[in-house]
């Protein structure tokens, strides 16, 4: 077994790693941190809550601290690069907290909040920057930063920079970087676009892997949902007036619609906050806070917004919303049973989404066991939608429609949806062609859950009838003791 001893890393940076209650490597660190401390580039297939940050941040520190240099304005040593704020947030916060017993500094960087505080500390010399590109790009056209004394490259998470749109900026920072760097380079996949991007950045890299995104889903116990479109809402109340669910990352597909759960949610009482692109920085630094503090045990997010963000206990993900995007469920499910933690996620599926079920079983090669509906849930609200074929959800092609429009793509067709990672069908991923396990179509609302959990009429009454008004509006009574976990299946 590797212990981070073994890895030869400062003193102080061990101390600090006994301090954040690290015991041992987790198998990326294993692979990367020995390649990385000898200075070689490295070719990372690793998704967040891998500890991938740690694996790249912990060597840089170390070979920083080995070779100090008197900070230069505008000048950083070491470049990390991360395709959204929130992730940046969360890796500076890493290197300042491994890095908590060493004489250097980090910065970081990203749009949307004012740049002058930025050029300031910039001019003031950090060793390690944290940044999203385009924010980078602006800071060099104004010439409050410099990229000629970089010694080490890290891009992170790298089939999300192509996702978003960011090729353009990566290509034109790799010219301002001396030849002579060590880069790290991670991504969740690795199709050939990214091995492409890789080849650019990288000299001679050690490859190295860990779990593959589809079998990540296997960690986390998992159900689906059968309910109409009208009637999401009423569910999602119902279920959230269960205790067990301590802190849930509920999932939208639109910024639009993770508004409007947060505004049913405050109606009924229920104290949540929403977290997308439309949000300012304060704003969502808020929800964040609120999320992680305990204070507000609801978070409503789109796929862009909840990437990279890293909270510990998070019990429960509901998803409002079954994403198109295959690898978006797996990456969304993964918020929760972080770092070995029990988890359980929950998908709601109206008719519409049935196809999307299907695709992320297809994926993952995993049935998802289907729950009822909870006992006494109320009808759709007078005037909600009452038939989701009624009202289709916007931008989404119907299954049947999806063979008629090639890759299925709707980004563009719905003005509200959060830019995200394209739908990508039969690319070749391991178990991407695989058949769903049990054979049977995900489809009959009235479905007893498949061998996880007792029908519904035979369910002990463990845990609480969901009848206690918490809000004074709504006392619908709906039974959702199911809800707790159940014993770990493997
Ligand atoms: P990351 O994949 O870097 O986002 O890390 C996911 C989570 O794992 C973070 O909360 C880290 O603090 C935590 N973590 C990273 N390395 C270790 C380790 N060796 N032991 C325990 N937790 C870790």
């Amino acid at each position: 077994m590797t212990l981070f001893t073994d890895f030869g890393l400062a003193q102080p940076i061990l101390k600090a790693l006994t301090a954040e209650g690290y015991e041992k490597p987790t198998p990326i660190q294993a692979q990367t941190i020995p390649y990385a401390m000898e200075g070689h580039d490295v070719c990372g297939i690793a998704q967040t809550g891998t500890g991938k940050t740690a694996a790249f941040a912990l060597p840089i520190l170390h070979r920083l601290n080995a070779n100090p240099k008197p900070r230069r304005a505008k000048s950083p040593r070491v470049l990390v690069l991360s395709p959204t704020r929130e992730l940046a947030s969360q890796i500076a916060d890493s290197f300042r907290a491994y890095g908590r017993n060493l004489r250097l500094t980090t910065e970081v960087v990203f749009g949307g909040v004012t740049i002058s505080r930025q050029e300031k500390a910039l001019a003031n010399g950090v060793d390690v920057l944290v940044a999203t590109p385009g924010r980078l790009i602006d800071l060099i056209d104004r010439r409050a930063l410099s990229l000629r004394e970089i010694e080490i490259l890290v891009l992170d998470e790298a089939d999300q920079m192509l996702d978003l749109g960011f090729i353009h900026a990566l290509k034109r920072i790799v010219t301002l970087l001396p030849k002579e760097r060590q880069s790290l380079f991670f991504s969740a996949t690795m199709p050939k676009t990214i091995s492409t991007l890789a080849d650019s950045f990288l000299r001679n890299p050690a490859n190295v892997a860990v779990t593959p995104v589809a079998t990540t889903a296997e960690r986390v116990e998992q159900s689906v949902i059968f309910v109409q479109t009208g009637r999401k809402q009423v569910l999602l109340e119902t279920l959230l007036r269960d205790p067990s669910i301590e802190r849930v990352l509920v999932f939208t597909r639109t910024k639009h619609g993770a508004d409007k759960v947060v505004r049913g949610l405050d109606k009924a009482g229920i104290a949540g906050a929403a977290i997308h692109g439309n949000k300012s920085q304060p704003q969502r630094e808020r929800a964040l806070a609120g999320f992680r503090d305990g204070s507000c045990r609801v978070l409503v997010a789109t796929d862009i917004a909840a990437r990279g963000i890293d909270v510990e206990g998070v019990s429960h993900v509901i998803n409002y919303d079954l994403p198109n995007v295959p690898e978006s469920y797996v990456h969304r499910i993964g918020r929760t049973a972080r770092a070995g933690a029990t988890g359980l996620a929950i998908s709601f599926c109206n008719d519409e989404e049935k196809a999307y079920l299907k695709d992320i079983e297809k994926l993952t090669r995993l049935k998802v066991p289907v729950m009822p509906l909870p006992e006494g849930l109320p009808a759709a609200p007078a005037g909600g939608e009452t038939s989701e074929r009624r009202e289709p959800q916007r931008g989404r092609p119907a299954p049947h429609a999806r063979g008629h429009q090639g890759h299925g793509q709707s980004r563009s067709a719905d003005p509200n949806a959060e830019r995200g990672p394209k739908r990508r069908r039969g690319r070749g991923k391991p178990g991407g062609n695989a058949q769903p396990q049990g054979g049977q179509p995900a489809g009959n609302q009235q479905r007893p859950a498949q061998g996880q959990r007792p029908a519904q009429g035979q369910r002990p009454a463990q845990g609480k009838p969901a009848s206690g008004r918490q809000d004074g509006r709504r006392g619908d009574g709906a039974q959702v003791a199911w809800l707790e976990k159940s014993p770990r299946r493997r």
